[in-house]
């Protein structure tokens, strides 16, 4: 099955996720803007049980008013993906950033 790896910017923290995504959105919301510095925020959407390794330390945040919880890299902050921390979303899914 395909797998893919989501690496951040210094290359130290990655996800690997099997198999493909259940959605790729272009999202162009302020908070997307913002988080990437970008026109778009591009994301791929997969179940969480898709994410078959990781690597690398990594440092979370999440805006007060939020429920998604970025995963960033602890050395130079990249936010490589995020998930709600409850249900919040209703549906058991995660967001790896594309580009
Ligand atoms: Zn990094
Ligand atoms: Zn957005």
């Amino acid at each position: 099955m395909t797998e893919r790896v989501a690496t951040c910017f210094c290359g130290d923290y990655s996800v690997t996720m099997r198999g493909d995504p259940m959605l790729v959105s272009a999202c162009c919301c302020t908070r997307c803007q913002r988080r990437t510095g970008s026109f778009f925020g591009v994301t791929a959407y997969f179940r969480p049980d898709q994410m078959v390794a990781q690597s690398g330390e990594e440092k979370t945040f999440r805006l007060d008013d939020a429920t998604t919880r970025f995963r960033q890299c602890a050395r130079c902050g990249t936010p490589v993906w995020y998930a709600p921390d409850d249900d919040g979303w209703g549906e058991d899914i995660m967001g790896v950033s594309d580009g």
